[in-house]
């Protein structure tokens, strides 16, 4: 089977301050892939590549078609939804608002009421506040707002940074199985960047380990957790 998204050789760079060295990456189409590392390896700077947000160099494909050099907006058109660190939501919008900025792109508004309905049906707490302002939603429903906004185009893959940030176990447990429901039941790829490393190992089928801005380990999220490099550095046992 092709590859759903592919990165080969990607490289980026801040100004004159290189950040990814050649990223070699692959997800085939509905699986769960985590992207590990310690800070300032690079994990956002691979998502952001990917959506366009970095100049790059090397080969970035989306069901076999070249995406880099395509603008942010042409990358979610095509597919591809992300949900950035800090969440980005708009904090003085409601959240059914919020919702209806992430099917912009949807040209009838049917289209759009019926995409927030099916989403709802993930997260129903949501619906019970979407004429609530997000700002006075708490930490995880705002978490949950971002996922939501990002699934308003019906994504082939989801790109997450860090969705467990800030937020107490048990919300995290709550978001993490939702996510797992997505994966499972609309075939939604997903792309994880996680500090928490069990968490992403449990969700994911395959994982990858960046550090310093290369890909040093990828395999089986099972046997990546029998990895003593990992175990010790990342798992903490
Ligand atoms: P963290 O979990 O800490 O966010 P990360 O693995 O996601 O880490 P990146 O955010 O991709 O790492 O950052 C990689 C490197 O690029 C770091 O050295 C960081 O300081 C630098 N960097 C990130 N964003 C910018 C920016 N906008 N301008 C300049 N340098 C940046």
């Amino acid at each position: 089977m092709t590859d759903l998204l592919r990165l080969k050789g990607v490289e980026a760079s801040y100004r004159d301050h290189q950040v990814l060295f050649g990223i070699d990456l692959a997800i085939a189409p509905s699986s769960s892939v985590a992207l590990l590392g310690a800070n300032g390896a690079g994990k956002t700077t691979t998502l952001r590549a990917i959506c366009g947000m970095v100049r790059t160099r090397g080969e970035i494909t989306f069901e076999d078609e070249r995406i880099d050099g395509r603008r942010t907006d042409q990358v979610a058109r095509l597919g591809i939804g992300h949900v950035p660190d800090g969440r980005g939501t708009f904090l003085n919008m409601t959240v059914e608002e919020n919702l209806q900025l992430g099917g912009y792109l949807r040209r009838r508004s049917g289209a759009m009421a019926q995409r927030m309905e099916q989403i709802f049906t993930h997260f129903p707490r949501l619906k019970e506040r979407r004429n609530q302002q997000a700002g006075t939603l708490s930490g995880g429903e705002q978490q949950m707002l971002a996922i939501s906004r990002a699934l308003m185009l019906d994504p082939k893959l989801l790109l997450l940074d860090e969705p467990s940030f800030g937020l107490a176990p048990l919300i995290v447990k709550e978001i993490f199985s939702i996510l797992r429901a997505i994966n499972e039941t609309n075939r939604t790829a997903l792309l994880i960047v996680e500090q928490n490393a069990k968490l992403a190992l449990d969700i994911a089928e395959h994982a990858y380990l960046i550090e310093t801005g290369s890909i040093v380990m990828h395999g089986p999220s099972e046997k990546l957790k029998g990895e003593e490099s990992i175990r010790k550095a990342y798992l903490g046992y």
